[in-house]
């Protein structure tokens, strides 16, 4: 009653529940527990079926799912049952066979485990005298045989028809074991002798025969994700020192944090078959792959510091991405310092590449301004993703020289929408004849004045304009400026010196204009 009360309150269910017919119940029970029906089970006892319900054949719910080997039931069944595993009217009713017979018998190991653990003995024996020796050689089992062996079951055991184990099997490798047992007379460590008292113990690892006291009985996990140590190993005490130092070794080499000291001493605990626990070999094979996963991008990003063509880097940062997830995917926990320096290192080959592409697609003659702020940008975000600072400075020269280019076509332009005036022929024909300024400058008023484009109205700007198109035409070569607009610039270049020249010369008469004006004023006074 108490339990059930139990089950209510701490599933918070309503206490109004209609009762249900006991029997119906417990057939239930026993039904589900035989098929293997988990949800079942949990339900039946949730609706307060009984656990030690009995069938007509005597068996409980434990019997059932022992016998037929479902584990998760036999727990459960246990838990719900406290120790209350066997009674003496069940035994009476039963044959005297316990969960453990039939475990034994059927071949279930995992369940023997659990029912040993529980502290069912399996000495006890059934109304044919048979113990759980007899039921694990019938049914053909060597390694229930070797767990019952290493726990001391009595192996020279006659039942009630004066068979011996050994006689109940033609299995010889099972023959053989039960002969190792027999013919164990002292305790290999101690050379105590074996009796009914001084158990002898099968050392799972060596196969020797031990005396309790030169055992150690350890109840270990079955995989590396259980939850419950289940499972009995039984070692003399020399394997033990093998099992505990290697355990010892591999949990240092994890801390070691060295892939070549981890995979050797993995392989070594493999081949030497050391039994050690399943969750510090599973978390060392982890360690491994994670160290093998790190080296093995870290060699990746060492082929990357050069790359030859740079058309292979999209495809480069995509297998590096890739190494990534797959790590992620099969639960491998990279380090953060990797993890970051994959990230460095995927911008700064994607802003390698995208220098390096726009670098490798532009010609000189498509330079335009906007062009150039965004050779600009990228080589701005190389620097960032610090990118060889080989590819910057070829960016930079080819931006330098798009701006020479991109000047020369302004300049041009500028000499183009200057003005056309036509010059009088300024040099003497004749040398003998002395020029006449007078002449030559009545000559010129005769042209009519022209609209002086405001940046050339000073002079000097107009030179300085003449003389840097002259400087960029000295590097048309290396600037790959077309011909036909040297042609066209060479042409320009000496129409403006002759514009400069003529007003050199206007300048000229206005400041000798202007003296004679100021010296007849003078004169005046
Ligand atoms: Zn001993
Ligand atoms: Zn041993």
């Amino acid at each position: 009653m108490e339990e059930g009360k139990n089950y209510s309150d701490e599933e918070g269910e309503n206490e109004d529940i209609i009762p249900e017919d006991p029997d119906v119940l417990g057939h239930n029970l026993i039904k589900s527990s035989a098929n293997g029906d988990l949800k079942e089970v949990q339900s039946l006892l949730k609706r307060k079926a009984d656990p030690n319900f009995t069938d007509k054949k005597s068996w409980t719910p434990l019997m059932w799912a022992s016998s037929q080997g479902h584990t998760e039931i036999v727990k459960l069944l246990l838990d719900k049952n406290g120790k209350v595993i066997m009674n003496d009217s069940m035994e009476k009713a039963s044959n005297n066979h316990t969960p453990l017979h039939w475990s034994s018998f059927n071949g279930h190991l995992h369940v023997v485990w659990v029912l040993i653990k529980q502290g069912l003995d399996p000495n006890d024996i059934d109304k044919f005298g048979n113990n759980c020796v007899h039921h694990a050689v019938a049914g053909g089992r060597k390694d229930i045989l070797e767990t019952l062996l290493a726990l001391g079951v009595h192996t020279d055991h006659k039942n009630s028809r004066g068979h011996m184990p050994s006689h109940l099997t033609s299995d010889e490798a099972i023959k053989d074991m039960i002969q190792g047992a027999y013919k164990a007379k002292k305790c290999k460590k101690c050379l105590s002798v074996f009796d009914i008292r001084n158990t002898k113990h099968l050392c799972q690892v060596c196969k020797k025969y031990y005396c309790t006291n030169c055992k150690i009985l350890s109840w270990v996990f079955i995989n590396y994700d259980s939850v419950e140590e289940e499972r009995p190993v039984l070692r003399c005490l020399d394997c033990q020192t093998l099992v505990d130092q290697a355990e010892y070794q591999l949990q240092e080499a994890i801390d070691s944090n060295s892939y070549t000291k981890l995979s050797t001493l993995i392989e070594k605990v493999v081949n030497e078959n050391i039994n050690v626990d399943v969750k510090i070999l599973y978390k060392a094979r982890r360690e491994v792959e994670r160290l093998k996963a790190e080296i093995d991008i870290n060699a990746f990003i060492g082929t990357l510091q050069y790359v030859e063509n740079y058309k292979t880097i999209q495809k480069s940062v995509h297998v590096l991405s890739q190494m990534l997830d797959d790590c992620t995917k099969i639960g491998i926990k990279i380090d953060q310092k990797i993890i970051d320096k994959i990230h460095k290192e995927t911008k700064r080959l994607l802003s390698e590449r995208n220098l390096r592409h726009q670098i490798s697609i532009i010609s000189l003659s498509d330079g335009c301004p906007e062009l150039v702020k965004t050779i600009e940008e990228l080589i701005k975000i190389a620097e960032e993703n610090e990118v060889s600072l080989n590819y910057i400075t070829k960016a930079r020269e080819i931006t330098e020289k798009m701006r020479e280019v991109i000047d020369s076509h302004a300049i041009l332009r500028k000499f183009l929408d200057y003005p056309i005036r036509e010059y009088p022929d300024l040099t003497p024909i004749d040398p003998k004849k002395k020029p006449n300024p007078a002449e030559e400058a009545k000559k010129r008023k005769k042209e009519p004045k022209i609209q002086i484009p405001s940046w050339a109205e000073e002079l000097p700007a107009l030179i300085k304009q003449v003389d840097a198109l002259e400087q960029i035409l000295k590097k048309s070569q290396k600037l790959e400026i077309p011909n036909t607009f040297i042609d066209q610039a060479k042409e320009n270049i000496a129409r403006m010196k002759k514009e400069i020249k003529y007003r050199q010369m206007e300048e000229e008469e206005a400041r000798l204009a202007a003296e004679k004006k100021q010296s007849d004023k003078n004169k005046k006074k």
